[in-house]
């Protein structure tokens, strides 16, 4: 069998290595961005909180009218088997529903296209390196885009269009930082490629409720703040009281709580990880490994 340790993907049935997967090029997927996706992620040898992703994905999956074909079971085995076959204990887990291909050649008719699904699997992915999480990240707000509306791509179903985020990234990059975080059109704080942003006001713990994908480790961050007795807001943040903040950390399936130290020219925390954000980034390595939220897989 040919070599799957550096991803696998599961299409029409069958898995293969993640360099040879490809869609069509009039899948609508690749022509239109249509496509509702979500990411597990693996740790240790098994999935973390798998029923709550999947239940994000499903939801995703109807709210866009598409249809995958598989239960929740059986894409539930699609995954399992797959990362098994990688031989992967640290993974980055894509399960994707695209719009799939129209039959009638230029037919603008999305009820007509067929609807398909495919998993893939790469190496765990932090979107951060973790050194530099260790020691405070540095975000670009970016000035040439907004936030996509709410109103007109639906933020808290996973997709792939990510005009505003690549632009924010070209800025973010050209300016020397590592990552980008956007505003809606009424100066608020909103999300990143791929990660949720969190403010620290004393003991208390704010991120955005609106115009934000619901990010399961934006969950788990809510949930290890309150555990440590910290109060926790989900609610507009505007960027003016963002400024205020005594600490700044994002949230994201690839690398958990990830300390900000820097946002533009501003220093936070003294320009190093701030003790909160240092703490619910130990927290979540450490709930990574709790039996009541691990689904182990079985190697063969
Ligand atoms: C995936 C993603 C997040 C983070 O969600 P998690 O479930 O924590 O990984 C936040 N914002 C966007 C736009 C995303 O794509």
């Amino acid at each position: 069998m040919s070599d799957l340790s550096n991803g696998a993907a599961w299409m029409d049935g069958r898995i293969i290595p993640v360099s040879e997967a490809g869609i069509n090029v009039t899948d609508w997927g690749l022509t239109h961005s249509d496509i509702a996706y979500d990411v597990v992620p693996v740790w240790n040898g098994a999935f973390f909180r798998l029923d709550d992703y999947l239940n994000r994905f499903l939801a995703s999956v109807t709210a866009v009218r598409m249809q995958t074909g598989l239960e929740r079971d059986a894409i539930i085995r699609v995954l399992h088997n797959m990362v098994a076959a990688s031989g992967l204990r640290a993974s980055y887990v894509a399960m994707v529903a695209a719009r799939g291909r129209n039959p009638v050649p230029g037919s603008r008719d999305p009820r007509d296209c067929q609807n398909h699904f495919y998993a893939w699997c790469v190496p765990y992915v932090h979107i951060v390196k973790p050194d530099a999480a260790d020691r405070g990240t540095s975000v670009w707000i970016a000035k040439s885009v907004r936030r996509i509306p709410k109103d007109s791509v639906n933020p808290t179903v996973k997709n792939y269009h990510w005009g505003d985020f690549t632009s924010g990234l070209f800025e973010a990059k050209d300016n020397g930082f590592e990552t980008t975080m956007l505003l809606d059109h009424d100066g608020n704080v909103t999300e990143g490629p791929g990660f949720n942003v969190f403010a620290v006001f004393g003991d208390t713990v704010v991120t955005s409720d609106h115009g934000v994908l619901h990010g399961i480790t934006r969950r788990t961050a809510l949930e290890m703040a309150a555990a440590r007795g910290l109060k926790v807001e989900t609610r507009p943040l505007p960027l003016d009281e963002f400024r205020q903040a005594d600490e700044v950390f994002l949230s994201s399936s690839g690398g958990g709580v990830i300390p900000v130290a820097r946002v533009d020219e501003q220093h936070f925390s003294n320009g190093a990880a701030g003790p909160v954000a240092r703490q619910l980034r130990t927290d979540y390595f450490a709930w990574l490994e709790q039996d009541r939220f691990r689904t182990p897989i079985s190697y063969y």
